[in-house]
């Protein structure tokens, strides 16, 4: 967040340039004291730049209607009372991607848009602008055409049969100028542009020739596609998809989210019935992340249920997930579905997983997804070693002592 003082040059007539100098660190003082942790940076005499990290996006709009409250009550120069006025500015990014250049540029930018509208002006770089998504589906309508998109594949594994039966196929864009442009900065620009539908049946068509490669060399997997909500309740893809599931025997999955099937229930269960009586597995992708809804889990016809890696990437640390996945477990057992637990980075993990019950794991623990070169090397060698090395005895202790509980 950029805060700048709108009256700075009539302040600093009033109050003199040396006291004006530090008015910055006056508003700077004022927000440290009702928020210790927020970092402040008192970028000059009239701007200020606050960082700080929130739970979501929205969180940003909370903390600006709270320090411009904050500062609406006039400040004490010098012993003479003086209101500072503000122009508020910001940019907001998910976390794990935060590109702290670009973050600055772009609030930036906003304030410079603040101070012409005289309005605060917030960039959300977490859901892309109109602009920015009109760009990305040029750009990946090219890409396509191209081939730029390649796909990656990440394991599964069975934990009792400790072997590899599955695996997950993941999209990535090989840009010419950015590198690798991993699906969450591209897939919802994708969704936006309607180009979601033609990348996915590229996707299909690709993961059905991986498969008859893997075939040939005596690898046995089902390969699993994600498949964006969006999609379940368009009939022409649905129709397409059918068509290339049909034509082929590749054995195939689809892992879509829960909240998929929010917008038109009825259609898309339908949707997703034609799918599983063609043989692709479903596997409900993302459980427990965001909405769930026990009211949509026993109508839909799937076989798998995916635990989402934010429980399963904290559940050696956190006292409240264990037994959530342990309860999650239980109800997909009792709905008849096997359980995938995603995110698995650790022999801890592994271990509790294993003795709660859980049928599949995935996660960097196993493998990183990799090409289907690596893929092919990866199956060939865990042909000689077993899947995963076992959960150690230390932490198998852990495991047991945990399932006691
Ligand atoms: P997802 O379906 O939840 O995919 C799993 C994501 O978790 C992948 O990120 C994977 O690289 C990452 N991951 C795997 N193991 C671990 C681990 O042990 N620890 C941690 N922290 N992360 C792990 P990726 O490849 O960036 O994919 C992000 C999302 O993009 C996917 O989430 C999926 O929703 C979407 N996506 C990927 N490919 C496609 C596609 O072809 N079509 C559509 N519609 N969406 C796709
Ligand atoms: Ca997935
Ligand atoms: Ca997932």
């Amino acid at each position: 967040m950029l805060v700048e003082i709108a009256n700075f040059i009539s302040l600093r007539r009033h109050v003199g340039k040396a006291r004006a100098a530090g008015l910055s660190r006056d508003v700077a003082a004022r927000v440290a004291a009702a928020y210790p942790d927020v970092r402040l940076h008192p970028a000059s005499a009239s701007l200020l730049e606050i960082d700080f990290e929130g739970d979501t996006a929205e969180d940003l709009a909370v903390c600006l209607a709270a320090i411009r409250a904050l500062c609406d009550a006039p400040f004490d120069l010098d012993g003479e009372q003086h209101r500072i006025e503000l122009i508020f500015a910001a940019a907001v990014c998910a976390a794990e991607r935060a590109d702290e250049v670009r973050l600055t540029e772009e609030a930036e930018a906003a304030l410079a848009e603040a101070r012409a509208g005289n309005r605060a002006v917030t960039h959300d770089l977490v859901q892309p602008g109109r602009r920015e998504v009109q760009r990305l589906g040029r750009e990946l309508d090219l890409a396509i055409a191209r081939n730029e998109l390649l796909i990656q594949y990440q394991p599964k594994v069975h934990v009792r049969r400790q072997e590899i039966g599955s695996a997950e196929a993941l999209i990535r864009w090989r840009h010419p100028t950015r590198g690798l442009v991993l699906p969450g900065d591209f897939i919802p620009a994708a969704e936006q542009a309607h180009l979601i539908d033609r990348l996915t049946l590229w996707t299909i068509r690709q993961v059905i020739a991986d498969h008859q490669r893997l075939a040939d060399r005596g690898h046995d997997l089902r390969l699993f596609i994600n498949i964006s909500g969006q999609l379940l309740s368009d009939e022409a893809f649905v129709r397409e998809a059918c068509a290339l599931v049909g034509e082929s025997d590749a054995k195939l999955g689809f892992e879509i989210t829960e909240t998929s099937v929010i917008r038109d229930p009825v259609g898309a269960i339908a949707n997703l019935q034609i799918f599983a009586d063609s043989g692709v597995v479903i596997a409900i992708d993302d459980y427990g992340a965001g909405l769930s809804s026990l009211a949509y889990l026993k109508q839909l016809p799937a076989r798998e249920l995916k635990i989402d890696k934010l429980f399963v990437t904290q559940l050696t640390s956190s006292n409240r997930d264990p037994l959530i996945v342990r309860s999650t477990i239980d109800l997909a057992h009792a709905l008849e579905m096997e359980v995938v637990a995603e995110g698995v980075e650790s022999h801890a993990a592994m271990a509790l997983l294993t003795v709660m019950g859980c049928d599949m794991v995935q996660g960097f623990l196993i493998s990183r997804p990799i090409t289907l070169e690596a893929l092919e090397t990866f199956l060939s060698d865990q042909r000689a070693r077993p899947a995963v090395a076992d959960a150690r005895p230390g932490l198998r202790a852990l495991a047991t002592a945990w399932a006691r509980r």
